[in-house]
């Protein structure tokens, strides 16, 4: 005789299917909640557990997933899992968790019948299935730069950041047909909004080039709208994250845990790609690497474009002023100095010429004083930078949650101040939201 265990903290319900299962010939156990019921299981290794998701003392997912750990003691045992919500994340969590068939309640006696004698599971395929292909939106002629997010850290909404803005980073780069994105921070949501009033109807193609995968860079993708496009595609390059690769990190902060849609379960089309090469092409577009001086892989792009290069360092610390510095660990010889001084070169040959430099200045040199190691800069350094390696524009970026709009104006008037000092032509400016740029060649401010 085959046995079927009923777990479900409703007595109404144990009673309707066991009398069910008993009249088709069923032996039938019954617990009244998770606990009770992963030890009958044990207990009586019945051929079927149904069992209710969200129950007193272990729910569902903890069932199954106990369950599936005891395989050897439990072989060929069919979970059905029963709810009474009908969300699609429950589902595929249940899937995931070890169950081979999902109801919603209200469900009928003879579903549960009919599942138990039948062989097939009905395990939810993860991908969305691809529409019709819709032709592919052709981005506006105009080379451009667009500031969607230029704060560090976390999102600063408020009547104090209004001016320069308060999400997280995020610029869009348009460029010889390509739309590229750079970084996901909170802005990309903004952005999002912008793409899909602008291709409504047609499929977008994109790319998304991460610096790093710390928080405030990746915090926005699940709000990015044209992600949630079929047809879309977005392309998602970078480097190696720190412990896990790109698309395992995007996905954790899309777990159920965190988010109710995973990335697997966006319709559009996304692709990662994990860069081993400093160098690659997004179309005609050459994009460069460096590698910046911040916790984790983290890199700074370059990018050639038909009318004038982008650099991006959003997240960057000088060598040199934080090895060297007094409350700074390690040794301070003439060795390191010289080590120092010929890695923060090598970023200034990086960025010999550039046209456009997106460059961290989230601190000024006074509080620098107590973020040594944090992996950002002074804007001191930015601008000496900038100067050195001859830039024609330089954006002060990655402001700092606690600056308000006045302490950032403040900062880049001091920097145009010491760009003075230089009798230098490069223009400064802090990088503030909904700010647009056009890549033109040659062009001064
Ligand atoms: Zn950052
Ligand atoms: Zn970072």
């Amino acid at each position: 005789m085959k046995s079927a265990l009923l777990i479900d903290d409703d007595p109404i319900v144990r009673k309707v299917l066991s009398k069910a299962l008993s009249t088709a010939g069923w032996a039938v156990h019954e617990a009244k909640d998770g606990e009770e019921g992963i030890q009958a299981a044990l207990r009586h290794r019945p051929d079927a557990v149904i069992c209710d998701l969200l129950m007193p003392r272990c729910n569902g997912f903890q069932v199954c997933r106990a369950l599936r750990e005891q395989a050897d003691h439990l072989p060929g045992l069919k979970i059905i899992v029963t709810t009474h919500r009908g969300f699609a994340t429950d589902r595929l969590n249940a899937f995931e968790s070890g169950a081979d068939h999902y109801l919603v309640k209200p469900i009928l006696a003879e579903d549960i019948l009919q599942l138990l004698t039948s062989k097939e599971t009905a395990k939810a395929s993860p991908s969305a299935p691809a529409g019709a292909p819709v032709p592919a939106a052709q981005l506006p002629a105009g080379n451009l730069l667009r500031f969607w997010g230029v704060r560090g850290s976390i999102p600063t909404p408020g009547p104090n950041t209004v001016f320069y803005g308060g999400n997280t980073t995020c610029v869009e780069l348009r460029a010889d047909g390509q739309l590229i994105i750079l970084d996901s921070g909170s802005g990309i949501r903004l952005l999002g909004q912008r793409l899909v009033e602008e291709f409504k109807g047609r499929s977008l193609e994109l790319t998304l080039l991460l610096t790093h995968t710390h928080w405030d860079h990746i915090q926005g993708f699940p709000f990015f709208a044209p992600a949630y496009v079929a047809n879309n595609q977005v392309h998602i390059q970078g480097y190696e994250g720190y412990r896990k690769g790109l698309e395992s990190t995007l996905a954790v902060q899309m777990e159920s845990s965190y988010f109710p849609v995973g990335l697997r379960q966006l319709p559009s089309n996304i692709t990662f790609s994990e860069q081993r090469e400093m160098e690659f092409h997004v179309g005609p577009v050459r994009v460069r690497a460096i590698f910046a001086n911040h916790p984790s892989v983290c890199v700074g792009y370059r990018l050639d474009t038909s009318t004038g290069s982008v650099a991006f360092l959003p997240d960057h610390e000088s060598y040199a002023r934080m090895r060297l510095h007094p409350r700074a660990g390690g040794p301070k010889g003439q060795a390191t100095l010289d080590y120092c001084r010929a890695e923060d070169q090598k970023l200034v040959e990086f960025l010999r010429g550039v046209d456009m430099l997106i460059l961290d200045a989230q601190y000024d040199e006074a509080e620098y004083q107590t973020h040594i190691g944090w992996g950002h800069s002074c804007y001191e350094d930015s601008v000496a930078t900038a100067l050195a390696a001859g830039a024609q524009h330089l954006f002060l970026f990655h402001h700092d949650p606690a600056h308000d709009d006045a302490r950032v104006s403040r900062m880049v008037g001091h920097a145009r101040e010491l760009a003075g000092t230089h009798n230098s032509t490069m223009s400064i400016e802090a990088a503030r939201e909904g700010l647009e740029v056009p890549l033109l060649k040659g062009q001064r401010a």
